[in-house]
């Protein structure tokens, strides 16, 4: 940035003539870690306030490094327009109350990612009602569209169970009957799937998982047309609040350069880890959409363009008590709730005090969620040797 005066050596006056100087050429984007954007005469403020999504006033509208982060994003799902968010769960949370109104019905197909489900349960005490559809096929979600159905929220695979969704049927089915479809992306990345081109309204991401990749970051996006995406600007981004932060706009900037090349290290690995798994003495089951005993491997195929490092396992011996053991053994692979990035990570939904909760989810037990990152899968396979070795 040129032209910076400095007034009595006091930061005080401190000046940036011109927040984008042309002249300067940086590799990577400035962080504008700035709250207002300032004017020099009334007549600019007057007229960027009235025009507030192409002008920066306010950096809970737009800010030029946040909007850098969009226009990649936007670019990478082929969408017309992307918001950024301060955590997926804000970009969930403004794609669903841009879609809904009090007394519409919401439909979720499959195992949507819990906190979106809990939201969706929260959204009930202002008149919106939900069915959970357990199936993922069309025929199945065409039964539980009622005449008050505006929306269906989906996952392609879904979370912890790993089943696959039809997408292109299913926006399909919605469009012709006027329902809008909101598509949670953050498995695939737009590199692997890009549900726009197949129809879907709007594309959810959580950033902090694949997109970011790194740990470090909380972020969420939403992608869409300009229209949907214009006005969830002035309604949802703007008067909720969930703004991203400049220097977390930054961070998702240099994660998502490498993208390209940090997916294919998580497919590779991530396929690499789940054949060893489900040739193992001790796992009862692998759901993973990549390998062909997967229900769906062929729609799989058909769907993604590859396929992200995360994925389930169901243990032979499946206690809480076993899978206390066996994920205490591990050394490399770290236990911890979040995944997307290059250290591998483990969990399990079985906490020993919520098995009645798990059965009425009908959520497997023994289920055991890896997120295969960047370590040398033989490192991997040998953690995961020694640990269900002594099962
Ligand atoms: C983590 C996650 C979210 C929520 O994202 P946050 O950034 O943690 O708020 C939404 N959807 C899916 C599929 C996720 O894994």
């Amino acid at each position: 940035m040129s032209a910076i005066s400095v007034h009595d050596d006091r930061l005080i006056g401190l000046r940036f003539e011109d927040g984008l100087d042309r002249s300067v050429k940086a590799a990577s984007p400035p962080i504008f870690e700035t709250a207002p954007f300032l004017f020099d005469t009334y007549e600019d403020y007057a007229d960027a306030a009235a025009r507030e999504k192409e002008h920066f006033v306010y950096s809970r509208g737009t800010n030029p490094t946040v909007r850098a982060a969009e226009t990649v994003i936007a670019a990478l799902e082929r969408g017309e327009a992307c918001k950024c968010f301060a955590s997926g769960m804000a970009a969930v949370a403004a794609a669903l109350l841009g879609s809904l109104s009090a007394g519409d019905h919401l439909i979720l197909v499959g195992r949507v990612y819990e906190t979106s489900v809990s939201l969706v349960r929260y959204l009930s005490k202002f008149g919106i009602t939900n069915t959970i559809v357990q199936a993922t096929d069309a025929e199945s979600v065409a039964q539980a569209i009622t005449a008050r159905t505006r929306a269906i929220l989906m996952e392609s695979p879904a979370s912890y169970t790993f089943e696959v969704t039809d997408l292109a049927a299913l926006t399909a089915l919605a469009r012709s009957r006027g329902i809008r479809t909101i598509v949670d992306n953050s498995w695939a990345t737009p590199l692997y799937l890009k549900p726009l081109e197949l129809g879907a309204d709007i594309v959810v991401h959580s950033a902090s998982k694949y997109l970011g990749g790194h740990n470090d970051l909380v972020a969420g996006a939403v992608i869409a047309s300009q229209a949907i995406i214009d006005r969830m600007h002035t309604e949802e981004y703007a008067l909720i609040g969930g703004s991203l932060a400049p220097f977390e706009a930054w961070l998702l900037i240099r994660g998502l350069r490498t993208l390209n090349i940090r997916m294919e290290v998580h497919h590779r690995n991530g396929l690499e880890v789940a054949k060893y798994l489900s040739e193992h003495r001790e796992v009862a089951r692998v759901n993973h959409p990549g390998l062909p005993s997967h229900p769906q491997h062929e729609l799989a195929r058909r769907l993604f363009k590859g396929y992200a490092g995360l994925f389930s396992f169901e243990l032979k011996n499946g206690t809480y008590e076993d899978i206390r053991r066996t994920l205490n053994r591990l050394k490399l692979i770290r236990i911890g709730v979040s995944w997307g990035a290059m250290e591998s990570q483990i969990i399990s939904p079985n906490y020993g005090s919520n098995l009645e909760q798990l059965r009425s989810e009908h959520m497997p037990e023994s289920l055991v969620r890896i997120a295969v990152g960047h370590e040398p899968p033989e490192l991997l396979i040998a953690d995961l040797e020694a640990a269900l070795g002594e099962a």
